[in-house]
């Protein structure tokens, strides 16, 4: 959905007659009073977790200009709104440009639509060298990540100016103990909480460990920090999307608590857990590779991993240096050694075996490298080991976004004779909001059971026997993968 925005007063009439025009091919037109309000409107919009999340459509910010602030206002969004299709276009300049934007508008609007058609724009846009799309590409975010430190990544007061804590006031039904009891248990179910339900999990609980940890920052700058991680990750992705994200940090911080005791340590691997796969574009790295995404082409190896981390050590540098400070300089002796971008390179699957080799060769894992690489890697594949009824509910997201990666390889094979597909509406929910059961997903999902046994038995199940072995204090992690497995068995 596409949204036409109008901020300030609109005084000349050229101007008025090339936004009427404008609106014809936007889904709707929000007039704001001013940048602050802007960024409030963008920033609830989201947090609603309804179709006006600026991802499948462009929208347009019509606005007055003159200040350097709105000169940057580009760039602003792509520092702090990086997944979102925004285009700010000055007033004075709207009636020059709108041929030019009535021409390309409606074509960009219905690509952002259809997942498939999304999906491939965002991994393949960018090879030639040109980059004037107006909807996100990851080629478009590495270059805002290579950029140098302009004005726009100072925070602007216009997003300086939002009280965040208000923002999430009327979203979070319980207040923080409810939170907590959610966060504190192996049974976390992160499938019925919303866009800002899930940013509120993340505050409380790294407001605890920065504090813990002698780090903190202050509650608004906290939840910035959150906001913008939030809007780096496609919301409209099936699995890897800030659900996951939280859902990984959840299982890390769990996990830290029986086997480490250094509170930085803690912090730090559950912040790289958090941004561990941030931008991840719902596909793999086969699929970068196999049709020459210019990232694939960037980075060679570990490709998606290699833009996790560059991007989430990008975020850390203008909005929480001290913490990637302190990253780099967590193991005296191993200048080298940087946690965050070790941890999340970590998480790359191709090196799986690699993990379990190493798992079965040592006796005792006492090197830091090793042990947090374990430990996020445990939670990024921690689905297969939470109570069956949370972990079918992963099983039945993933399933939905191979599909949708199946499609993918298809339309990309056949160009544009390929099949694209609209936005579903599939939700692992009832009408009335109950989570569907193992049962009614399987029903739903024949292929699920399949998919289950063969993770379990090609990566999850040694790999939980191993680390449970080191760590028998984890063990029902290894009993909850058996007990899951059995139910799939019987459902094949
Ligand atoms: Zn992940």
């Amino acid at each position: 959905m596409s949204t036409l925005f109008v901020v300030g007063e609109v005084e000349r009439a050229e101007v008025t007659r090339a936004l009427d025009a404008l609106a014809g091919v936007c889904d709707r037109r929000v007039q704001v009073a001013d940048l602050p309000g802007l960024f409030v409107r963008l920033y609830s919009d989201r947090l609603a977790g309804s179709r006006w999340n600026y991802e499948e459509g462009v929208s347009v910010v019509v606005h007055a200009g003159g200040s350097a602030e709105s000169r940057e206002l580009d760039a602003t969004f792509r520092a702090f709104l990086p997944v979102f299709n925004l285009v700010a276009l000055e007033q004075r300049a709207a009636a020059a440009r709108l041929p030019e934007l009535l021409r390309e508008l409606p074509a960009q609007n219905a690509a952002c639509r259809d997942r498939i058609r999304r999906m491939a724009h965002w991994m393949y846009y960018g090879g030639s060298g040109s980059c004037s799309s107006r909807v996100y590409s990851i080629v478009r975010q590495l270059r805002a990540t290579g950029e140098p430190r302009s004005a726009a990544r100072a925070i602007p007061s216009a997003v300086e100016a939002v009280d965040f804590v208000s923002l999430l006031a009327g979203a979070t039904r319980g207040g923080e103990p409810r939170y907590w009891r959610l966060l504190s248990t192996w049974g976390f179910q992160p499938h019925s909480l919303g866009a800002a339900e899930l940013v509120y999990c993340a505050f409380v609980l790294l407001r605890k460990l920065s504090a813990d940890a002698g780090v903190g920052l202050s509650d608004n700058r906290l939840l910035l920090f959150l906001f913008t991680l939030e809007a780096s990750y496609h919301q409209v992705n099936k699995f890897h999307n800030f659900r996951h994200a939280v859902d990984v940090m959840q299982a890390t911080w769990r996990l830290c608590e029986n086997i480490i005791d250094d509170r930085l340590q803690v912090l730090l691997l559950s912040m790289a857990a958090i941004g561990h796969d941030i931008g991840h574009p719902g596909s793999n790295n086969m699929l970068l590779t196999k049709f020459g995404a210019p990232v694939a082409t960037a980075y060679g190896e570990s490709v998606l991993e290699n833009m996790h981390k560059d991007f989430f050590q990008q975020l850390l540098k203008s909005q929480w240096p001290q913490l990637l400070g302190l990253s780099q300089s967590l193991c005296k002796g191993e200048s080298q050694y940087n946690l965050i971008a070790e941890t999340i390179l970590a998480t790359d699957m191709a090196l799986h075996a690699e993990y379990v080799d190493k798992l079965k060769e040592n006796h005792r894992i006492d090197n830091l490298k090793m042990l947090t690489s374990l430990i996020i890697k445990a939670a990024d594949i921690s689905n297969v080991t939470r109570p069956l009824a949370i972990s079918a509910q992963w099983a039945y997201l993933i399933t939905l976004e191979f599909r949708d990666c199946s499609l993918l390889e298809e339309y990309q094979a056949k160009g544009d004779g390929g099949q694209s597909a609209p936005q579903d509406e599939e939700s692992g929910h009832t009408n009335s909001g109950r989570l569907l059961s193992p049962d009614e997903l399987v029903d739903k999902y024949p292929c699920i059971p399949g998919g289950q046994i063969f993770f379990i038995d090609t990566f999850a199940e040694q790999f939980f026997k191993e680390f449970c072995q080191k760590f028998p204090e984890l063990n029902f992690l290894i009993d909850n993968v058996q007990s899951n497995k059995k139910f799939w068995l019987e459902k094949l």
